[in-house]
């Protein structure tokens, strides 16, 4: 039955889904439930093939997927025209151009 929903279709609905996860894991005070947020919005992504938006992918670290909050754990730097984001969770940076 599920096979009818054109995949268009399918990754709206995950792409929402997603969105309302990162809102929710955001408001979250406790970073393990944050965590699970993430975890929930990747498997989402995952399933029908979509992307993570860019925006939303800066909010999590791509190597141990914790959410990360700049200050608590994780650091943020700007080094010539890269932003820099050390996870202290795993302690593994992340790169990112800026851009113009
Ligand atoms: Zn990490």
């Amino acid at each position: 039955m599920s096979k009818r929903i054109p995949k268009k279709i399918k990754q709206e609905i995950a792409l929402e889904k997603i969105k309302t996860l990162f809102k929710e894991a955001s408001k979250q005070k406790d970073l393990k439930l944050a965590n699970r947020y993430v975890d929930i919005a990747r498997k989402t992504a995952m399933k029908v093939n979509l992307t993570i938006p860019r925006e939303l992918k800066r909010r999590f670290c791509k190597h141990c997927y914790h959410y990360l909050i700049p200050g608590k754990n994780c650091r943020v730097r700007i080094h010539e025209n890269k932003v820099i984001y050390y996870c202290s969770d795993c302690k593994k940076y992340m790169r990112y151009m800026l851009r113009r």
